[in-house]
C-alpha cells in the first residue's frame, strides 16, 4: 500500500479512537419539553448574558438579577424588559459571556416551579410553539440528571454510581433528538433533568467521577439502563426489549426486598382485562386458558400472562400502569388481585438495590459490575472548552 495512503488511515484511525473516547465540553437539551411555555422571565444569577438575534447581532446585555420576560405571540415571540419591548422576532440566544454562567426561568403562565440552570439558553418558535435549548457543560447536566433521578440524602458511593451510568447513558443517547436541534431532551424519555443540582454531596460525586463512564472490554459505552426496584430479580435485556447485551443478564438481588418500592397491591378488573385481550389481541381465553391467568404465580421472573399466545405482561404492565411485571395473581369476585414486586422494567441497575449496596460498603465498582457483568468503569476526557470567552 502506498505510504501516504498507510499514513491517511493511520491519521483516520486516531482521529476516530480520539473521538470515540471523549466527551463534549457541552450539551444541549431540549427544556421544559412538552410544556409549550406561553410567558416566562429569564433572570441571569451569576456572571452575564449577551443577548444574540439570529444574525449575532447583541441586542443587549444582562447583569445579575436583571431580569427579562419572553412572551409567545401568534408568529413569533417578544422580549420585555422594563415593560420596554427589546426584542420580537422568533430566534434569539441568551449566550453567557463570563466563565460561570447561570439563571433562573420563571414560567409565569403555569403553576410550575422555577429552574435553574449552567449555561446558554437558546430561544425558538415553530409550530406555534416555543422551543428552549439549554447548553450546558455537560458535567453540569449530569449533576442536575443526579439530583433528579436519584433525590436528596442518599450515599455518596450510590451518587458517584449514579453520575457514572448517567454520563455514560447520556453519551450513548447524543443523537436521539437530532432532528429536533438538540441532543437530550429533559424528560424520563432520555433522563429527568429539571435544572442545576446545588447539593453539595451530588457536585462532590460528580467531581470525584469526572469523565469516569462504563464500558465493556473493547472500550465501547455499555447501555447502562436502571430502574427504581427490581423487586429481587433484574431482567435479562432479551426478555423485554429486541436485543441481547451480554453485561444486561437476570441477577438475584437481596438488597432491594425490603426498600420502598420492593412490594406493590393492585386490583384489576376481570372484564377490564378480557376486553384489554380480546381488542389487543383477539384472545377469548377458554376456562383452561382463563384459569392460566387467573393464578399467575411468580417466584422468579415470568415473561408472558399466558403460556400458549406469548403476550408479554410488560403490554399488560404498560396498558394497566402497572409498577412492574413481577407480579402473581389470585382471583377475587369481579377482580383480580396482583400482589406485586419492585418497580420499573427491571433491565440493568437496580436503584434501591444499589442505593442498599451503598449503604453496606460496596464501593462503585462492585456494584456497577454486579448490576451490569463484567462491565468496568473507564475514565474519558473531556474535549476542550470549544467557546472563546467574550
Ligand atoms: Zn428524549
Ligand atoms: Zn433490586
Amino acid at each position: 500500500m502506498p505510504r501516504n495512503i498507510v499514513i491517511y488511515w493511520l491519521l483516520f484511525a486516531m482521529h476516530l479512537g480520539l473521538h470515540a473516547s471523549t466527551i463534549p465540553s457541552h450539551v444541549d437539551i431540549g427544556i421544559f419539553s412538552g410544556q409549550n411555555l406561553r410567558k416566562f422571565s429569564f433572570v441571569p444569577l451569576t456572571g452575564r448574558y449577551i443577548i444574540c438575534d439570529p444574525d449575532h447581532k447583541k441586542v443587549t446585555e444582562l447583569k445579575p438579577f436583571s431580569s427579562i420576560i419572553v412572551q409567545r405571540q401568534n408568529n413569533g415571540f417578544t422580549i420585555f424588559q422594563d415593560d420596554s419591548v427589546i426584542y420580537t422576532g422568533s430566534d434569539i440566544t441568551l449566550q453567557g459571556g463570563a466563565f460561570n454562567n447561570s439563571f433562573l426561568l420563571v414560567p409565569m403562565d403555569r403553576n410550575t416551579e422555577p429552574r435553574m440552570y449552567d449555561g446558554d439558553l437558546t430561544i425558538s418558535f415553530s409550530d406555534r410553539r416555543l422551543g428552549l435549548i439549554n447548553t450546558a457543560p455537560f458535567e453540569s447536566y449530569v449533576a442536575g440528571t443526579v439530583q433528579w433521578e436519584s433525590g436528596h440524602n442518599r450515599h455518596e458511593e450510590f451518587y458517584k454510581v449514579q453520575a457514572v451510568i448517567i454520563r455514560t447513558y447520556a453519551l450513548s443517547n447524543l443523537q436521539r433528538h437530532r432532528r429536533q436541534g438538540f441532543h437530550l431532551c429533559d424528560q424520563v424519555h432520555c433522563q429527568a433533568y429539571y435544572g442545576k443540582s446545588i447539593n453539595p454531596n451530588i457536585l462532590e460525586a460528580v467531581k470525584a467521577t469526572r469523565g469516569m463512564v462504563v464500558t465493556d472490554h473493547n472500550n465501547k459505552l455499555i447501555n447502562t439502563v436502571y430502574h427504581a426496584n427490581c423487586g429481587g430479580q433484574t431482567v435479562n435485556s432479551e426478555d423485554l426489549w429486541p436485543h441481547s447485551y451480554p453485561y444486561l443478564r437476570s441477577r438475584n438481588d437481596i438488597y432491594c426486598r425490603s426498600m420502598p418500592g420492593a412490594q406493590w397491591e393492585h386490583s384489576l378488573s376481570i372484564a377490564d382485562l378480557r376486553r384489554y385481550l380480546s381488542h389487543a389481541h383477539n384472545f377469548q381465553p377458554n376456562a383452561s386458558q382463563w384459569r392460566h391467568i387467573e393464578t399467575l404465580r411468580q417466584n422468579t421472573r415470568k415473561h408472558h400472562i399466558d403460556p400458549e399466545r406469548n403476550i408479554h405482561l410488560s403490554e399488560i404492565r404498560d396498558h394497566f400502569g402497572l409498577r412492574s411485571t413481577y407480579f402473581s395473581v389470585t382471583p377475587r369476585n369481579d377482580s383480580l388481585h396482583l400482589q406485586g414486586r419492585g418497580f420499573g422494567h427491571g433491565v440493568g441497575l437496580c436503584q434501591e438495590g444499589a442505593m442498599q449496596r451503598a449503604e453496606k460498603g460496596y464501593s462503585k465498582e462492585e456494584i456497577l459490575s454486579f448490576y451490569y457483568l463484567g462491565a468496568r468503569l473507564t475514565q474519558w476526557e473531556h474535549q476542550p472548552l470549544f467557546r472563546q470567552e467574550k
